[in-house]
């Protein structure tokens, strides 16, 4: 049966403990006088609310203590800046119609707090900067921080921790986390100097789903971004979405996914970007610019990242999780580093036959979905099935519904962890468009995250090589492309 909290029910590969033996805590979140009125510390409450709601399972109940202020910019996507800010921040949250949520004017007894700023008696503490944020069991107040990525990396952790204690990780070591230097530290990392008044920003973001949406708010909330964000995504919305795609609530599901994202930012952001949707794949979006300057990657199959590493990009930078891990890779150069399909094998493809027979086996119920999605007749869907004749359907039916119908188990994956990778992925299409020099390089290309040992040696930007026999970049690829992406890439 499909819910909210499938997708994160699963141990991880052993790191957690089942579902049936979680702890669910009643988390409270309290929010300093100080904080409230802040654009950091606003940013920071609503993307934390965002992810305990959707953390079904982990949360058993939520709720707020929040002074009354006043909604600034780039904080809640669909609300008036200048109304009130409690319930533009809890209204979105229970359209998602995961955990309970309500405000109260003190927390409930034996609730687990969080706090916000300078607050009494919170057991953990979100901190943080413009580019890095962490989680302390000392309160402190953000020093006036105007980009989005230090707040919700803070929410991200602090979710996370919620998540791993109601399933067994209870151990909690205060840490920052700097998107600027990708470093993990004990001590407040410093931030860099502010980011000019415009930054011309034409990217196109493959993937919206859980790193894609997060890495689309961020961009959204980014003050000085000008310039379009193409983004693709074939896909529609769906249940076990709503877990972790930060955008999605209760009414997007069966909507598609590129333009439910682009229309929930149309208004309110930091910047300027205008969104341009394509509910469709990357490769075939209508008006990407040839040849690519920036790709985003945030697709989460291997196949798709063959496609993109296709339109040989000027640049690609791409995020994804796995389990507790997120990771985040630039790729290239040609032929000394990692393209985005080294290591990345192909899931196997199904054949048609094994489509057909799979779709004549599904419930009524799913093949009228189908069908809707396909934009045709169940009984011509029916009538291809059993005959294969396949006058009515289009080149793309057939993938999708190999995709639709393909009964592998789902992958385990958390809203914290997808956060997490989404924020850094926009964090460093940021740092690439003003040349930081910690950004992921030509040396390092490579960094890792993981959450439940943040201090693990792994968690440094390192290199990652090249697959000898990849199929794109390797012997298994074609000496074409790959001059062509060399030649590209010395442009950049
Ligand atoms: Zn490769």
């Amino acid at each position: 049966m499909e819910s909210i909290e499938n997708r994160h029910s699963g141990t991880a590969g052993g790191v957690l403990v089942t579902s049936d033996q979680s702890k669910p805590l009643n988390v409270h979140v309290s929010v300093s006088p100080y904080a409230s009125g802040t654009v950091a510390g606003q940013r920071a409450l609503w993307m934390l609310v965002n992810l305990l709601v959707r953390a079904v399972g982990a949360v058993a109940s939520l709720t707020v203590t929040c002074p009354e202020n006043k909604l600034l910019p780039g904080v809640s996507p669909g609300h008036a800046v200048g109304s009130s800010l409690l319930p533009a921040v809890l209204k979105p949250a229970q359209l998602i119609n995961g955990v309970s949520v309500a405000p109260a004017a003190q927390a409930p007894e034996r609730s687990f707090v969080i706090g916000i700023g300078g607050v009494d008696d919170a057991q953990l503490y979100l901190i943080f900067g413009d580019w890095w944020g962490g989680i302390t069991s000392t309160a402190g107040e953000d020093s006036g921080a105007i980009l989005p990525f230090g707040p919700y990396i803070a929410a991200a952790h602090a979710a996370g921790q919620v998540f791993r204690a109601s399933r067994g990780r209870t151990e909690f070591d205060p840490f920052f986390y700097d998107s600027w230097q990708h470093a993990t530290t004990h001590e407040i990392p410093k931030d860099p100097p502010p980011l000019g008044a415009s930054l011309k920003s034409n990217f196109l973001l493959a993937g919206v789903g859980a790193v894609g949406t997060a890495a689309l708010l961020a961009l959204w909330a980014t003050p000085g971004l000008e310039g379009t964000v193409h983004i693709a995504d074939g896909d529609t919305v769906d249940l076990t979405n709503l877990n972790r795609c930060v955008l999605f609530d209760m009414p997007s599901v069966g909507l598609p996914k590129a333009t439910t994202a682009a229309r929930a930012l149309e208004f309110g952001g930091a910047g300027s970007l205008t969104w341009d949707p394509h509910n469709g794949l990357a490769q075939e979006h209508p008006r990407r610019q040839q040849p690519l300057d920036l790709l985003l990657s945030a697709v989460d199959t291997n196949r798709s990242r063959l496609a993109l590493q296709r339109l040989i990009p000027m640049s690609i930078l791409g995020a994804s999780t796995y389990n507790l891990r997120a990771s985040l890779m630039r790729a290239g150069p040609p032929r000394s580093r990692a393209c985005l399909v080294c290591h990345n094998p192909l899931e196997p493809e199904i054949s048609d036959q094994k489509v057909r027979e799979r779709y004549l086996a599904a419930d009524a119920e799913t093949r009228a979905r189908l069908a809707e999605s396909l934009a045709i007749s169940v009984a011509e869907l029916d009538t291809w099935a059993r005959t294969a004749r396949c006058g009515e359907l289009d080149n793309r039916a057939l993938p999708f519904l190999g995709e639709a119908l393909d009964p592998k188990p789902l992958q385990f994956s958390v809203g914290y962890l997808s956060v997490l990778a989404g924020v850094l992925l926009a964090a460093e299409a940021v740092k690439d468009r003003i040349a930081s020099d910690g950004s992921l390089n030509d040396d390092l290309n490579y960094v890792g995250i993981q959450t439940v040992s943040p201090w693990s040696p792994r968690n440094s930007v390192t290199r990652y090589l090249p697959q000898g026999d990849c199929i794109f970049c390797g012997t298994g690829g074609s000496t074409t492309r790959l001059n062509l992406w060399e030649a590209r890439y010395s442009h950049r």
